[in-house]
């Protein structure tokens, strides 16, 4: 399609979209009573209007049942729980069996390094991808410590090439070749935060398997983002956060996914809590861990009930929005015209003011574009949130805007680029 940097050509695009009737299911933020055009839900997705009755029908069943809430009312918290996974299955391509809400993003990949991450003398080592989220290389590094090894021999970053933004998968399965009798775990981001790349996790996961190494991935940028299939790519393990692309509020419930041919095995280790024990013998309270079977196994302690409403009220929109194929589509319409709107800018500026470090290839990215800005990043962004362009920063030089198809429309990026074109000018010009 020839894409037209007018305001005309996007409200056409809004006219033609289906989904555009769900940005009136969020709350914006405002600054100075008005509302921001929103592009960080890379970060922390906005708030459902109905989370407020969610939350207040959860406080009603603790103020009306209290502890008999727990197997009483139209949803006891017993079983709560089941109903996410109906719903969480089809956004990472996972049968319900293997996923489960739980706990928060890093203490699952803890939880999941515990069993998947069972390194031997010879077969020790971990590679990830270099410049990965921090709290990624803090557990990382502990868990091999953990293990007693030293990170600096376990752990095996690969960067992209000289000169070069992003990594090639050619480079990252030949590393996982070079490496192939001592690598245990294969532990990439689906997304990279900083970059935006959206790695080929199915390749890269054959590449681990082909070597004899666990598969397990971080999809907290991937999921509720991207299409991904993680039963059919045969992935071993993952987890995610739910409150970026997925909107479940700050702190929100974190998701782990286990392949079901991980369930029968009985010598993976795992920290056991009494809400993974089986279920109908849990309250049984017997002596000697059996777990449930599936991804429920993993759990440690009893549901968190409030942030798992606010998921799932969440989840319901995802499945009104007919799950992932939709919303993929228009995110990457939403996408390719944001980067052809910053082209628009650059060339009206004459120079190259604006480099996407993102892919160019929208099925090696996801919604985020990074955008590097040669000068006076900072002052620029900070330009853009007096405009009501609520992006994110990230240092030194980089301006993150993530379009999200479930409340941004195309008349949102004409007006960002509109705006990044003359808070340009003005702070360019100002000295
Ligand atoms: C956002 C993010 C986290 C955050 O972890 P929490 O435990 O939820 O605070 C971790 N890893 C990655 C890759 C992230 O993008």
């Amino acid at each position: 399609m020839n894409l037209e940097n007018n305001l005309a050509f996007a409200k056409a695009q809004d006219e033609a979209d289906e989904l555009k009737d769900f940005r009136n299911q969020f709350l914006f933020p405002k600054h100075n009573e008005k509302e921001f055009i929103y592009l960080c839900g890379n970060s922390l997705g906005l708030q459902p209007k109905v989370a407020r009755e969610v939350l207040g029908k959860q406080l009603d069943n603790w103020a009306n049942y209290a502890v008999e809430g727990w197997f009483d009312g139209d949803e006891p918290w017993m079983f709560y729980h089941k109903e996410l996974k109906k719903l969480m299955a089809p956004i990472v391509g996972a049968l319900p069996e293997e996923v489960c809400p739980m706990n928060t993003l890093t203490v699952n990949l803890h939880l999941l390094m515990v069993s998947f991450y069972q390194p031997e003398s010879r077969r020790f080592k971990i590679i990830m991808e270099g410049g990965a989220f921090p709290s990624d290389q803090y557990a990382i590094e502990s868990q091999v410590r953990f293990h007693g090894f030293d990170p600096k021999e376990a752990i095996i970053e690969v960067f992209p090439r000289d000169g070069e933004d992003i990594l090639r998968t050619e480079d990252i399965i030949a590393k996982i070749e070079e490496n192939a009798d001592e690598i245990a775990l294969v532990l990439f981001g689906g997304i990279n935060y900083y970059t935006g790349q959206w790695y080929d996790m199915q390749a890269i996961t054959k590449a681990g398997h082909d070597i004899g190494a666990i598969v397990g991935w971080d999809l907290a940028h991937a999921a509720g983002n991207v299409p991904v299939k993680l039963h059919h790519w045969d992935v071993d393990f993952a987890c995610w956060c739910s409150y970026k692309y997925q909107n479940s509020g700050p702190g929100g419930i974190s998701g782990i996914f286990v392949h079901q041919k991980h369930f029968g095995n009985a010598g993976l280790n795992r920290f056991a809590g009494w809400w993974g024990y089986q279920e109908n013998k849990r309250f049984k309270m017997e002596k000697g861990f059996v777990a449930e079977a599936g991804a429920d196994g993993w759990q440690i302690s009893c549901t968190q009930v409030m942030p798992m409403a606010l998921y799932h009220a969440s989840l319901q929109i995802f499945e009104k929005a007919g799950f992932m194929v939709p919303l993929r589509e228009k995110s990457i319409a939403l996408t390719s015209y944001l980067e052809f709107v910053i082209g628009e800018v650059n060339k009206d500026l004459g120079f190259e003011q604006y480099k996407i470090i993102t892919p160019k290839n929208p099925n090696a990215r996801g919604a985020q574009l990074s955008i590097i800005a040669k000068e006076k990043g900072k002052q620029i962004f900070d330009g853009l949130v007096e405009n009501h362009i609520l992006g994110d920063w990230r240092e030194p030089d980089v301006i993150r805007l993530s379009p999200i198809p479930l409340y941004n429309s195309f008349e949102d990026i004409y007006l960002t680029g509109q705006a990044l074109l003359s808070v340009t000018k003005e702070v360019l010009n100002s000295n």
